[in-house]
């Protein structure tokens, strides 16, 4: 009996083991599921993270294939400006030779740089075509004229007009930005004057990207001699890297008096006597001066003339 006692205690013992191990293993198993499904969203969460860091990654790298595409564009462009500013260099020290060599008399050939003052004009375009048909390079000292400035509100394309200056290899010159005379005027200070160079040189280069270093006074240096502070004009001029021009010939064109396309034309191809180089002053707003304008080109290439632009290094553009 006691045996079977011991034998049944023993049994509902190891039940008990069994229950309890059973019992342990759900807790055990239940607290797993649990931690299992607790770390469900930051597994998730990370996979996101992951997702997004490799997307930017990628967006990244995108990036910066962009970058080394935009700056070999960038290196591509400012070679080729580079190139255009060093052969438009070596044109000029060209021409600055043959200067010296038609001072020194070691040259027959006579130089005429043809100018227009005071545009653009709706004419301008007109001009500029007549300079196309005789594939002629001339010099445009402009005032700072722009649809937005309302000044000389002419039905005409300045921006077109100065665009195709530069393009077609013409120089653009700088003639201050008023061109007006009195106590208001260009000549009224010095820093009157200042201010019309510079809005001027900015208004070109800003709008255009193009640098001038050419430059006409209004009513020519003649009129700024007659102020005592000329010379600090000049001065400002050739601090800020220009040289002025004048001219030894002109149409007459740019008076109070009109006279006929004939006489312009005259005035010009009966002033050429013992000049080797020519610089003529003309007006781009003038009717007259366009109707004889081919008769002057075929006039002076008849005395042996060649066209050319104006320059910074011409023996014409006076740096004192
Ligand atoms: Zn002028």
């Amino acid at each position: 009996m006691a045996e079977k006692n011991g034998s049944v205690k023993s049994r509902n013992r190891l039940v008990i083991v069994h229950i309890l191990s059973a019992v342990l293993t759900i807790a055990a198993l239940a607290l797993c599921f649990f931690l299992y499904q607790q770390s469900l969203p930051l597994k998730e969460e990370n996979e996101t993270l992951l997702k997004e860091l490799e997307a930017r990654e990628a967006a990244l790298a995108e990036t910066d294939a962009k970058m080394d595409e935009i700056s070999d564009t960038l290196a591509y462009y400012t070679g080729m400006k580079d190139n255009l500013e060093s052969t438009k260099k070596e044109y000029f020290d060209i021409i600055s030779d043959l200067e010296q060599k038609i001072l020194n008399g070691e040259s027959d050939v006579k130089i005429a740089y043809l100018t227009f003052d005071d545009g653009p004009y709706y004419l301008s375009t007109k001009f500029l075509d007549v300079l196309d048909e005789y594939d002629v390079p001339a010099t445009f000292f402009y005032l700072m004229k722009c649809a937005e400035t309302g000044f000389e509100d002419q039905d005409a394309d300045y921006d077109a007009i100065y665009r195709r200056i530069i393009a077609s290899g013409h120089t653009l010159g700088n003639h201050t930005s008023i061109h007006k005379f009195g106590p208001t005027g260009v000549y009224s200070s010095v820093d009157a004057f200042k201010k019309s160079v510079i809005d001027n040189k900015n208004f070109i280069y800003e709008r255009y990207g193009y640098t001038t270093n050419v430059f006409r006074f209004p009513g020519g240096s003649d009129t700024a001699r007659s102020k005592s502070y000329v010379q600090d004009m000049i001065d400002y001029l050739v601090s800020e890297g220009y040289g002025y021009v004048d001219w030894n010939a002109a149409t007459g064109d740019g008076g109070k008096v009109v006279l006929s396309a004939a006489e312009y034309r005259d005035n010009v191809l009966t002033a050429t006597g013992g000049k080797n180089i020519l610089v003529v002053l003309m007006h781009d707003y003038s009717n007259n001066t366009l109707a004889c304008l081919p008769e002057i080109i075929e006039g002076l290439d008849r005395q042996g003339y060649i066209f050319l632009p104006m320059f910074n290094g011409s023996v014409m553009c006076k740096k004192q």
